[in-house]
This record gives structure tokens, sequence and C-alpha cells, in this order.
């Protein structure tokens, strides 16, 4: 079956990586003006070549976004529903082996925190559990999803990659969008820093976008986590991910997120 892994590996990190190296200023000159821009303007666009046009690519950006929104911003508020994870993700304080207290939100904690939510006037939200199947499976994010529903003017989730027809029935059940982040294209870095668990199987995370896709959700929100590894590169494997998506689920619509790991600010 068809999926990003088949154009994936038609690239390799390295020449990637050392072709975002060698764009120069008239690259950089040339991507800022096409009215078009495709895959190499990008890399150009974010090469040590075109960090003296920052501003430049701000003005541009701005816009753009002013033509396509406006100035109209839509928020929307996280719930977490549980942290429970059968997981070890090496940057994360819900990683399987850290000793914190588990949590996991009944009926009646969901409908308390989205009676909060609702009063400080949120209409969207994104639903955020951690991966543990037997806790926070299908079964449970279908049950939050039929709790909240009438509430949310739509109902975003971040949690366990799924199968086709999980997303199906999800969809069924008033899920609007899924958010996925590959955290790093580099396979191997990505294994280092996903030892264990579900998650550690690369291709299933890479090619959920494509599940969802063909369950014809409505939103796909894609993003790395810049810091594991280049962010060049990582920053490229999103753009091509996106590229391939936008073309072979034409439907849906999609956003990029930017998560990234920050040094930890230690109390004194
Ligand atoms: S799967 Fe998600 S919640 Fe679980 S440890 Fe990894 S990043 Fe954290």
């Amino acid at each position: 079956m068809s999926s990003f892994t088949n154009t994936f590996n038609t690239y390799n990190w390295d020449d990637t990586l050392q072709s975002i190296f060698s764009k120069t200023e008239s690259d950089v000159l040339r991507a800022l003006s096409n009215s078009k821009r495709n895959l190499e303007d990008f890399k150009a666009l974010i090469s040590p070549a075109a960090k003296p046009y920052l501003e430049d690519m701000a003005q541009l950006s701005r816009a753009l976004t002013k033509k396509r929104f406006g100035n109209t911003i839509q928020m929307y508020s996280p719930m977490y529903l549980s942290n429970e994870c059968q997981n070890i993700c090496t940057y994360c304080g819900f990683s399987m082996t850290n000793k914190i207290p588990r949590r996991t939100l009944t009926d009646a904690e969901i409908l308390k925190e989205v009676a909060y939510i609702k009063s400080k006037g949120y209409d969207h939200i994104l639903l955020v559990t951690g991966e543990a199947n037997k806790t926070v499976g299908v079964e449970y994010i279908k049950n939050a999803l039929q709790l909240i529903r009438s509430h949310f003017s739509n109902i975003t989730i971040e949690v366990q990659p799924l199968d086709q027809k999980d997303y199906e029935e999800l969809i069924d059940n008033g899920l609007f969008a899924v958010l996925v982040y590959q955290e790093t294209y580099h396979r191997d870095e990505y294994k280092k820093h996903h030892p264990k668990g579900k998650k550690s199987n690369f291709n299933y995370r890479l090619e959920t976008p494509d599940r969802l896709g063909k369950a014809g959700i409505h939103k796909i929100g894609l993003g790395a986590l810049f810091g594991l590894e280049d962010w060049r590169a990582d920053s490229f494997f999103t753009a091509l991910h996106l590229k391939y998506l936008q073309k072979t689920y034409w439907k849906t619509k999609y956003s990029i997120s930017f998560p990234r790991l920050r040094p930890p600010i230690l109390a004194v």
C-alpha cells in the first residue's frame, strides 16, 4: 500500500543536510521573490545563507498570514485526560519509568473540566493523553468524545497513533482533527529517544497521517520536536511530509506545530 514511507525512503539525511548547507545568497533571494515556492526554495530559506534575511521572511510571512486569515486568531484549550503511558521517551516527564502519580480522568472529572474551559469562553478543545492502550485506548477516547461533543465546535486529539478503522470510528463520534508529531525524521536518533513501547516503531508513526488521510479526517497537525536532531533537516522532512500529504489527501486541511526542547530551568 502506498504511503509517505515510499517517498521518505528515497531521501538520505546527510545528503539533505549537505544540500541545505550548500544554498547560497542568490538561492535565498530567488526563493524570497518567487510567487510559488518549492522544496528547493524551502531549503534555501532554512539554510545558513538565509540568516541575514530573517526580517524579510517575517514580513513576507506576516503579509501571507494577513491575506489568508485577516486579523482572526483561533484559540483552543488543551485538556489533559491522562498521564498514563506505556512508552519510554527520553525527553518526557510522563515516560513509563518515571515515578510520578498517574491519573486518568473519570466522566465526572471530564465534565467538570469542560464546564471550567467553557466558562473561559473556549469553543475548540484539544484532548491529550499518554499512550496507554489499556487505560486510554480507543474506547476511552470514544467515550470522551461522546461526553463532550455537544459542548465544542471542534475537537482535536493528541493521543497514541491508531489504525485507520479506529480513526473512522472516532470521526463518526465527533473527532475533527488529530495532532501527531514525528518528533524526529532521523531513524537512528528516533530509536535512541524511543527505546521501548509502541512508539519505538518509527514506520507506524510515520504512516499515521496516511491512515488519517485514508480515514477522511478533516485536519491533521504535523511537527518535529526541535532539539532532538538537526532542526534544518527535520524542518525539511516535515515540509516534505506536508507536501506529500497535501497532494495525496487534498480534501484534508493541515497545520504545522513547532514543539521544541528547551534546557531545563533549575530552581535556585
Ligand atoms: S508517548 Fe507521549 S506521553 Fe508517553 S512518554 Fe512519550 S511523549 Fe510522553
